[in-house]
């Protein structure tokens, strides 16, 4: 059969974007001093407050990917000799380490075996032991879908009195997320996932202790590009509607941001967290149902946004991905090199329909039938359904 050039995307990120998001950034580009476009720059940090759930944070909207947010977290809040705790749940929690050593930071990591997230306990011994400035980690990793528990973590950072930063880049706009309540002081994502908007945004709110520690630093930032010096001025004058330059902001992608924000407003972040938990509940369902595991080791430790799971052991990697191409939804291969061939990933996050899950799902079942894979067939659609109601 031939295919049209419709497809759907469900990996974890790109996602499918609204289409109001979409006509946004295709709109005429204006000056980023213009009146209108300083408007749509303040209205954007101040709803990016509000998804946070962080009213007394200072946002920023940097041009970049998550990485940036991540290098930009690291940069302002770490010096040579400053002791960073990673807690690492796969590739990201990885990532991080490797990214805070370049600041000078000595990084100790505490790693987690792939589906599981590291003991509170063990943490809280790693806390009391070492004189941390800094605590990092990964809300959902989306190499294992693995998803953290925020709060208990920010807990924790406040207990001991350490920096928290959050990597949301697969969680913010998704996942429940209550920053300045859980004590979080980096909550940090990109445009391409559950936030909605086409990538090349780097996003983060960040607290006022945050923002403290950084104004006591001893030495530079370490990076130019990065230093807060250079853009909390730039985030201010746009707040109070004033014109301002460090770099030049990409203003398309800030009108599609603007746009998508006030879709998530207008549903609610009660309702999108409400909304992301029943979409991953029934996607795990479905792939319960066909007899497919998942890499987390528990259902409270999945993640709404995306899923991870493992092939049946008789079927090929490359078998499974060229039917799913041919059925014109596009999922993604695994990313942990351990565990690479091994497993796919899902994205349902943002603007994701009952309709884009229910043709997912049945995707899988037909390139599953095509790999021989012994199931019956429909019983993942009446979970997917029968969860969605
Ligand atoms: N952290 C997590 C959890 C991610 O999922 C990603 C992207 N997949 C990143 C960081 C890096 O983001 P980017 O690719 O936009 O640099």
């Amino acid at each position: 059969m031939n295919s049209s050039s419709k497809k759907l995307l469900m990996i974890p990120g790109p996602i499918e974007f609204e289409p109001a998001v979409l006509r946004s950034t295709g709109a005429p580009t204006p000056s980023h001093v213009a009146p209108d476009f300083i408007n749509c720059f303040a209205d954007c940090l101040e709803m990016m407050k509000k998804v946070w759930l962080c009213p007394s944070g200072q946002p920023f909207i940097i041009a970049g990917t998550g990485t940036l947010a991540m290098e930009m977290a690291g940069a302002n809040l770490t010096e040579p000799g400053d002791n960073a705790l990673v807690i690492s749940t796969g590739y990201f929690g990885e990532r991080f380490a490797e990214l805070l050593k370049r600041f000078g930071a000595k990084v100790t990591i505490l790693s987690a075996p792939p589906g599981e997230v590291v003991p509170t306990g063990e943490i809280e011994s790693a806390l009391k032991k070492g004189n941390y400035k800094l605590m990092t980690f990964t809300h959902v990793d989306t190499s294992t879908g693995v998803r953290v528990d925020p709060k208990t973590i920010g807990e924790l950072g406040k207990a001991h009195d350490v920096l928290t930063v959050l990597d949301g880049v697969c969680s913010v706009g998704g996942e429940e997320l209550r920053q300045e309540e859980w004590g979080i002081d980096v909550a940090l994502t990109a445009s391409q996932k559950a936030i909605g908007v086409p990538p090349g945004l780097a996003l983060m709110v960040v607290s006022q202790k945050a923002v403290n520690a950084w104004k006591n630093r001893k030495t530079p930032v370490g990076s130019y590009y990065c230093d807060w010096n250079n853009w909390l001025p730039v985030m201010e004058a746009y707040s109070n509607k004033k014109p301002s330059y460090f770099g030049t902001p990409p203003v398309n992608l800030i009108m599609g941001l603007d746009t998508s924000l006030k879709q998530i407003l207008k549903e609610g972040v009660e309702n999108r967290f409400a909304r992301h938990k029943k979409t991953g509940e029934a996607f795990r369902a479905a792939m319960k149902a066909l007899n497919l595991k998942a890499i987390p080791k528990d259902s409270f430790h999945a993640a709404n946004t995306m899923s991870a799971p493992y092939f049946p052991e008789n079927i090929k990697a490359e078998d499974f991905m060229s039917s799913m191409a041919a059925s014109d939804v596009t999922v993604a291969p695994g990313l942990l090199p351990k565990l690479k061939g091994s497993y796919f990933r899902v994205g349902h996050m943002g603007a994701v329909s009952k309709a884009d899950i229910i043709s997912t799902v049945a995707a899988i079942e037909a390139a599953l039938k095509e790999c021989n894979h012994k199931f019956e067939p429909g019983t993942g659609l009446i979970a997917v359904t029968e969860t969605l109601d």
